[in-house]
């Protein structure tokens, strides 16, 4: 199914659509409706379960808003910046490396702004969208740019890029937190911004989007000690390696082998791939892609994403795993003048970092292609989505099977009863009941549970699953355990 297809079907299902529409809507920008919501606070369950519940990480939330020598001593002012090139006569903006790279078909990374603008003249580049002359490339920095407060005291800030730094800023005060010990890792989830130049397709390049990014903080001595791997680390995958080479191995293998680096970047691989697969993600589809030498940050050893291989849109990246070294706190200790480093047993030296780096909204739009599901002949004429109850926007429907005759007073009894034992229930009380089943089955409900004559009888229900159509009968004081 095509890319528009999907967003159109999440458009109509109140899951995920175009923001500021009535006033014409700008690229770059997405409102989550009341089902998408329910969905990514679901994702966002499940990743707090693992790396939380499970790993043992703690969380912080920081401001969207940060002074400008926090992104001076993070290198973003430098060096976050694309090379744009805009049509003299319409005003299209582009991003010049990659329009060279699709009008030439050449490789553009590393190209610097006189490359670009000689390749612009070389293979007669014009723009896209009207065949109009382009302007000479320069440098636009992605960063939305403000000021905190008025007049001439006023202080000069942006909008983070990542969440990443602004977790490392009040390391000292983890680092007591945490005991004194390391290691430790910080989850944060929250809102970052890049002045992307010219976002097409929504969910993937978004000027505002949801992170989700882990920093371990480790004692360099210790950081490539062996640890126990998962089992996803035990199965095959395919492995797009720093020289380009596509193997098939398991993570384990690529440790064993020396192209994973690092221990803790193959656990926190399978880690990854265990997240995506709980939350509903063909992992078919998945891959391991290290960056190679030529794209890797300067300061950072070992790079590695997992991509999801879209049939709508291609590779996406859904996570980075990268050892960052000492490089960030190394520079806020260099900007800010304090002393980051720690003294454990007499060892005086600056952490490394292991940074695990999530995007939400990449991952919802794998999650819906993943799960979306074809009309098939035997009943059911509609698309719909097979999400794991775990992801789903509610654990299930609640419906009188008739408007009279005492059902729908049953059936709000039931509701309640579901609602007080804490699930995410909803009643639904509008058109035939294969209708009803039919709108559950379309926003993904893994459970229907419908109130008939025998109800009022026995005190049973029947829960209808969605995937197998099968209905059972289930007494009614089961029911909260049974969803749960
Ligand atoms: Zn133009």
């Amino acid at each position: 199914m095509s890319y528009d297809t999907i967003l159109e079907i999440g458009k109509r299902r109140g899951i995920v659509y175009p923001s500021f529409e009535i006033y014409g809507g700008l690229a770059g920008f997405i409102d989550y409706g009341p089902v998408g919501s329910r969905i990514k606070n679901n994702l966002q369950e499940v990743l707090r379960r693992q790396y939380i519940v499970s790993e043992g990480c703690m969380e912080v939330e920081c401001p969207t808003v940060s002074p400008e020598p926090v992104w001076v001593a993070s290198g973003h002012v430098k060096s976050f910046a694309d090379i744009t090139t805009e049509c003299l006569k319409c005003g299209e903006p582009y991003r010049a490396d990659h329009l060279v790279a699709q009008k030439a078909n050449i490789r553009t990374e590393g190209m610097s702004i006189s490359d670009l603008a000689k390749a612009i003249d070389e293979y007669r580049i014009t723009c896209p969208k009207c065949g109009g002359k382009l302007e000479n490339p320069y440098t636009f920095n992605l960063m939305f740019q403000t000021h905190v407060g008025p007049g001439r005291n006023k202080v000069t800030a942006y909008l983070r890029p990542e969440t990443a730094q602004t977790t490392y800023l009040p390391f000292k005060r983890l680092f007591e937190t945490a005991r004194r010990k390391l290691p430790f890792g910080v989850l944060q989830i929250g809102r970052s911004y890049r002045n992307e130049i010219s976002p097409r397709q929504v969910m993937i390049r978004l000027r505002e989007f949801l992170q989700a990014e882990i920093q371990y903080f480790l004692d360099p001595a210790t950081k490539n000690d062996p640890v126990n791997l998962p089992q996803e680390a035990k199965k095959n995958i395919s492995i797009r390696t720093k020289k380009d080479d596509v193997v098939e191995k398991t993570i384990e293998q690529a440790l064993n082998e020396g192209i994973i680096t690092c221990p803790l970047i193959a656990y926190h691989l399978a880690l990854a791939l265990r997240f995506f697969t709980d939350v509903g993600i063909d992992p078919s589809k998945l891959s391991l892609r290290q960056h190679r030498d030529d794209e890797r940050a300067f300061y950072s050893s070992d790079t590695w994403d997992v991509e999801y291989l879209s049939p709508s849109i291609g590779r996406i990246e859904l996570v980075g795993i990268s050892d960052r070294g000492d490089y960030d706190l190394t520079q806020h200790i260099n900007v800010s003048k304090q002393d980051l480093s720690v003294n454990i047993d007499g060892r005086k030296f600056v952490p490394h970092v292991l940074e695990v780096a999530y995007g939400v909204d990449r991952p919802i739009y794998c999650l819906l292609e993943s799960c979306l599901r074809p009309a098939d002949k035997e009943g059911r004429d509609y698309e719909w989505f097979a999400f794991p109850p775990a992801v789903a926007p509610y654990r299930a429907g609640v419906f009188a099977l008739q408007k009279k005759d005492n059902l729908p007073e049953k059936a709000r009894e039931v509701f309640e009863l579901l609602k007080n034992a804490g699930l995410y229930v909803y009643s639904d009380e509008s058109g035939s009941i294969g209708r009803r089943y039919a709108r559950a089955d379309e926003i993904g409900v893994p459970y229907a549970v419908t109130i008939d004559y025998d109800s009022l009888k026995d005190g049973t229900v029947t829960v209808r699953d969605r995937d197998t159509k099968q209905q059972r009968r289930v007494s009614i004081s089961e029911l909260p355990a049974l969803l749960k």
